[in-house]
């Protein structure tokens, strides 16, 4: 039974799969064409050619046209179906009729057969085949019949030459016939299968092709179109949006603190989370949309067909949102924010390489800000970029030319008047611009990493000025210096420090340094180590601009600091009337001296606040009303003479 099965399924021709039947359609039409044109010449040659020849052959040329003209009638109606093909099939064999019948021989049209059937297997596939074995086959039946019985119309012999073949002769036929027929299926197999599988293999590179050109162009992790996508997809949209006048947004979005996460829970953890950050974004826009990945936690939206200004608002609002939701990997349940910055096609820029630009401006901005919030690009914020940028690449030369110099300002003690020491304040003496505050450099140099450089040297500055006091006299003077956040993490801080107090032959007691509260409150862990590096070296340490940061009273106790500097904020509070205000203040003093640190008020202008502060037992005073930040030798002078009166 399994041989029977077998034997019928080699027999059988293979199935068309699916995905070879569209190629297979086209080399049907391809064959119903090469048909058609093998008729026509065909009736042109041997029957118009002949009929030339001998007169009498006439009727030859009208029967081969005849079925020649019903062949091309029929493409027009079923062109590329089964149908035709088994007309042609049924129109090959007529023609071997009208070969007969123009006394062309018997030997020429059993040719004529062969070769017709070898030309239909142009079709791959047995009906015209078969519908042709059975055309010549029964015509011969007929053809027979009508010979032997001499049968006529209309008076007239059906048949005009008579070979009086006998069955025998039709038999044989029969039997060549299907033995041509049994040969001519299995090349036809054979080209089916060469055929199906030709389209397999292209079926197999289209799809490797797919797989490649989407690895291409889309992130391995998160899937999401990767960097190269995203630039031909923006190409499409600028021309869109320039032919129809439509705008559209772009956003640059920067993960908050990312590099924390992969620190501290390992790749796999941030990897995750990256794939968890990529689908929640793709569910928050619209389909028409794009999100793609450029950078390790940064990703680009972009907002097609923006209707007005409070949509984008309202969709940045929504991501917010949406980052600020829980988020669980693996064990962990963390916190996460978002910084967003867009520009808009054509109101902020209107060529991509600009658009693009502006939104990482944007971003910027709104990180600077204090993140987890977004920022629209404005000319404003391009001019502001500008002048911190060049600001960032003249510093450097500056530090050669030596146009940094470090002022002192006082600090007093609030009962005796007595100045026990300054802060070192950096300023820049600019050669076209005057003198350049802090307050427009540090923060860009804390981004550019400059403050590094600028740093030590603040270091290595307050140390060199505590040595000339001390050679001076003034042995006991306290100078603090500011450290900034980066130069608050970096490793050769205290080596730097030690260096400076061992080359300039000074006390390590005399200097201290400030950090505000919010630097000391990041990785409590690490802060805690570092301070008690320092404090163990013999400097004193105090927290600069208290009140601002949320230190609570725990971490207070645990953090090795000699001082509390008040943010002058808080010494602003002191009016002339109501207690209210001072609230605050008042809480912070009773704090300090639970804790046993000096406290000192920076930013006193008025003699009311200073009388205030002593009379509520702070300890010292910095400000406007003892002094402003004066070059070195105002304050040594300062230092004269406020040791010749008290
Ligand atoms: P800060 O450490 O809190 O310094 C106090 C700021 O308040 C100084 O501004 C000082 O001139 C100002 N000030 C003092 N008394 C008064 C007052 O009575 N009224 C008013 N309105 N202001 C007063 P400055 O020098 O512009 O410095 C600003 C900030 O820049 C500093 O704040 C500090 O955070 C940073 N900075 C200054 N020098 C350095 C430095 O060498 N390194 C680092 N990393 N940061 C520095
Ligand atoms: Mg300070
Ligand atoms: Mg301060």
């Amino acid at each position: 039974m399994k041989r029977w099965q077998n034997l019928m399924e080699r027999l059988m021709l293979p199935s068309i799969p699916e995905y070879a039947q569209k190629s297979f359609n086209e080399s049907y039409l391809r064959a119903d064409r090469v048909i058609l044109v093998l008729m026509l010449l065909q009736w042109l040659t041997a029957t118009l050619i002949t009929s030339l020849a001998y007169d009498t052959y006439g009727y030859g040329f009208v029967a081969g046209g005849l079925i020649t003209l019903t062949l091309f009638g029929a493409y027009r109606l079923f062109a590329g179906t089964k149908m035709m093909r088994v007309l042609a099939g049924i129109a090959m064999m007529l023609f071997s009729l009208v070969f007969i019948q123009q006394h062309l021989g018997r030997i020429e049209m059993h040719f004529h057969v062969f070769i017709a059937l070898a030309i239909l297997s142009l079709y791959k596939e047995l009906a015209p085949l078969l519908a042709a074995a059975a055309t010549t086959i029964i015509h011969h039946v007929l053809f027979n019949y009508l010979q032997l019985y001499e049968v006529s119309l209309f008076g007239m012999p059906v048949m005009i030459f008579n070979y009086g073949c006998g069955f025998d002769i039709v038999v044989l036929h029969a039997i060549f016939v299907l033995v041509e027929t049994a040969v001519i299926g299995y090349i036809i197999r054979l080209q089916m299968e060469y055929a199906i599988e030709l389209n397999r293999s292209e079926k197999k590179i289209l799809g490797l092709n797919e797989v490649l050109s989407h690895s291409a162009t889309h992130d391995t992790l998160t899937g999401l179109p990767n960097r190269d996508y995203l630039h031909a997809k923006l190409d499409w949209t600028l021309s869109h949006a320039k032919r129809y006048r439509q705008k559209f947004a772009l956003l640059f979005l920067d993960l908050d603190h990312f590099k924390n996460i992969n620190d501290t829970l390992g790749h796999d953890v941030g990897d995750a989370l990256l794939i968890q950050v990529a689908s929640r974004l793709q569910a928050l826009i619209r389909e028409n949309d794009i999100v793609a990945r450029i950078g390790g936690d940064e990703f680009i939206i972009v907002i097609t067909d923006l209707h007005g200004i409070q949509t984008l608002e309202a969709v940045m609002q929504k991501i917010l949102e949406a980052f600020r939701q829980e988020w669980r990997v693996e064990v962990h349940s963390l916190r996460l924010s978002i910084s967003i910055g867009s520009a808009i096609y054509p109101d902020d820029a209107r060529n991509l390489g600009e658009l693009m630009k502006f939104a990482d401006i944007a971003m910027y901005r709104a990180k600077a800000q204090g993140r987890d919030q977004f920022c629209f690009f404005t000319t404003s914020l391009n001019a502001q970029i500008h002048h911190e940028m060049e600001i960032a690449n003249t510093m450097h030369k500056a530090m050669e030319d030596r146009e940094f110099v470090l002022h002192f300002q006082p600090k007093v003690a609030l009962r005796s008047g007595v100045i026990i020491g300054g802060e070192a304040l950096i300023r820049w003496n600019h050669p076209q611009r005057g003198v350049i505050y802090p307050g427009e450099f540090i923060r860009i140099a804390e981004n550019t990493g400059f403050i590094l450089i600028l740093g030590a040297w603040v270091i290595d500055e307050t140390v060199a000025a505590l040595g000339r006091l001390a050679a001076l006299g003034y042995e006991d003077i306290h100078i603090s210096c500011n450290i900034s956040m980066r130069q608050f993490r970096h490793k050769h801080l205290v080596v730097q420090i030690e260096e400076a107090l061992k080359r300039y032959r000074v006390r390590p007691q005399t200097l201290a340094i400030e950090i505000t509260e919010s630097v000391m409150m990041e990785q409590m862990e690490v802060t805690l180590e570092l301070l008690r590096r320092i404090k163990s070296s013999g400097v004193h340490v105090c927290m600069d601009d208290f009140g601002t940061g949320y230190s609570s009273l725990s971490y207070l106790r645990q953090l090795p600091i000699d001082s509390l500097k008040i943010d002058k904020s808080f010494v602003d509070d002191i009016k002339e009337t109501g207690d209210n205000s001072r609230l605050l203040l008042n809480t912070i003093l009773v704090m300090g001296r639970t804790l046993g640190l000096h406290v000192v008020a920076e930013g006193v202008e008025r003699e009311a606040q200073r009388a205030y502060l002593e009379a509520m037992e702070c300890d010292y005073y910095q400000g406007f009303l003892c002094s402003r930040a004066v070059a070195e030798s105002e304050f040594t002078a300062l230092l004269a003479a406020n040791r010749s009166i008290s």
